[in-house]
């Protein structure tokens, strides 16, 4: 076994041994990315030098008996996180060349612990997408099969720990960016709760909806990163003040007897075959660990596509407003004057799907049609939110797909918006409601593509949320399984 396909757990025992060194493990890490980046194009800036840098000042800190969780753990950032120095596209043109002069309170944390940072993955361009189509630096391919899709927004994000290019990354989650891509990737991934995770220094898509969260090859990796960022910031309005627990002291804690409920808008007609079978045993084998499988009903599950797409794309024709040429990234050269300096740089800048964003966002919000779109849009969110608060009266976590299909094929979706909107089928409804949720592999389709289990949990009860998740996790081998790279 080489050092990258240690998870965080086993790589933190071997590190305070003096068994080995974060250099070593990073370095083969280095090595390993460049071996297969051409192949996955997982990663947009790799830190060579500063990766580096940053495990020998691990290093010494472990020697000196000072490890934290992360200390020496090689991680990589989704492209959308302002780093100190290093560059953050997110993925466009039009923030190519764009550095940030701070880090993002996420990544601050990180570095507290001395965390070593491989680089910044490739994601949708702005975070908007459901397959890492819509970058400018080109899509991301599965490790699974590199002809299909691996999801997005964070496509990166997920393809990189199935390829064993980071331990553990972090991603954002608007709709579905997190969990969508670490089910077509096999790997584990949690969207925190609205207000858990600070968003300041991360580039905001739809600020009402947008949440940062973990991705690793297990469970347990995933509570120490939540654990490491999760906390009130000042700095983030919309971050709650709220006591952090322990994740990893409940973990393991028994399921029996916990209330699972099955919402029935999730188990419909069009539902891929081999989906439906893996969640099926999903919910027999929570059966098994004594949990109590209760059907419930999410009433307003049907608007929540058409919801989510009013209020995503006005929350983000207001956002993407500042990349106007004058302050921040890329500025057309010569322009005849203001107006058209500001109309070629956005021309010149965004790619399509962002363009398409604006508009439909604009439109949403201009004067005469905001009643009959946005507002009312604001109006069913509300029925949305109520629906996940009268169900969680009744059951403590949540069970179904993350995706109605396994991986597609790249370009398959491409000149059909529609169908692309409709692979978020099964994440959106929660980020509406803001409350958490994870997506861990819970089989393999027949063409051997990774399955993804939702659980959604109360708001702020990450922990509970985690504890089911590493139940199912210890009683199935699925997280084990690994994509041929
Ligand atoms: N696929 C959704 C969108 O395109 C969700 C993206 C996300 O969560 N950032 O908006």
């Amino acid at each position: 076994m080489t050092l990258y396909d240690l998870s965080l757990t086993e790589l933190r025992k071997q590190l305070d041994a003096g068994e080995i060194t974060s250099e070593q493990v990073t370095q083969e890490y280095l090595d390993h990315i460049a071996a297969t980046n051409e192949n996955i194009n997982a990663f947009i800036t790799i830190c060579k030098e500063e990766a580096l840098a940053d495990a020998r000042a691990a290093d010494q800190r472990i020697a000196a008996g000072k490890a934290a969780p992360l200390t020496g753990i090689p991680i990589a950032l989704k492209d959308i996180f302002n780093t100190t120095g290093i560059r953050t596209t997110c993925a466009s043109r039009i923030l190519e060349n764009y550095v940030a002069p701070y880090d993002a309170t996420a990544v601050a944390h990180l570095k507290d612990q001395n965390a070593v940072l491989l680089g910044k993955l490739n994601m949708d361009e702005f975070a908007m997408g459901s397959s890492n189509e819509n970058s400018a630096f080109g899509p991301v391919h599965n490790p699974w099969n590199t002809e299909c899709v691996p999801g997005g927004s964070s496509g990166g994000s997920a393809a990189s720990l199935a390829a064993r290019q980071a331990v553990a990354t972090l991603g954002t989650d608007t709709g579905g960016s997190i969990r969508l891509p670490a089910a077509h990737c096999g790997v584990v991934g949690l969207k925190p709760t609205y207000g858990r995770v600070s968003r300041y220094g991360v580039i905001a898509y739809a600020s009402s909806l947008d949440q940062v969260g973990p991705l690793a090859r297990n469970v347990e990796d995933c509570a120490l990163l939540l654990q490491a960022i999760a906390g009130f910031d000042s700095a983030d309005s919309t971050s709650v003040d709220t006591p952090v627990p322990d994740y990893t002291a409940t973990l393991a804690d028994s399921v029996a007897g916990l209330k699972i409920g099955l919402p029935r808008e999730y188990f419909i007609e069009g539902l891929d075959d081999d989906v439906r079978r893996a969640v099926d045993q999903a919910i027999a084998t929570y059966k098994s660990l004594g949990a109590e499988l209760v059907e419930v009903s999410l009433p307003h599950t049907d608007y929540a596509v058409a919801c989510y797409y009013l209020i995503a794309t006005a929350e983000a024709s207001s956002n993407l407003a500042r990349y106007d040429g004058v302050r921040f990234g890329r500025r057309a050269a010569d322009s005849k004057d203001l107006i058209d300096m500001y109309t070629r740089s956005r021309a010149e800048g965004f790619g399509a799907e962002v363009k398409r964003r604006i508009m439909l966002g604009t439109y949403a919000l201009s004067s005469g049609y905001y009643d009959a779109y946005y507002l009312k849009a604001q109006k069913v969110r509300t029925l949305i939110r109520q629906d996940f608060t009268e169900a969680f009266s009744k059951v403590d976590v949540l069970l179904t797909p993350v995706a109605p299909t396994p991986a597609f094929l790249l370009g398959e979706k491409t000149d059909d918006p529609l169908q692309m909107y409709l692979s978020d089928i099964f994440t959106v409804p929660v980020n509406l409601a803001g409350t958490c949720s994870m997506s861990l592999p819970c089989g393999l389709s027949d063409t051997g593509l990774p399955i993804g289990l939702q659980l959604v949990g109360k708001p702020f009860d990450e922990a509970t949320l985690l504890q089911t998740a590493y139940a199912f996790e210890q009683a199935t081998e699925w997280h084990k399984q690994k994509a041929n790279i």
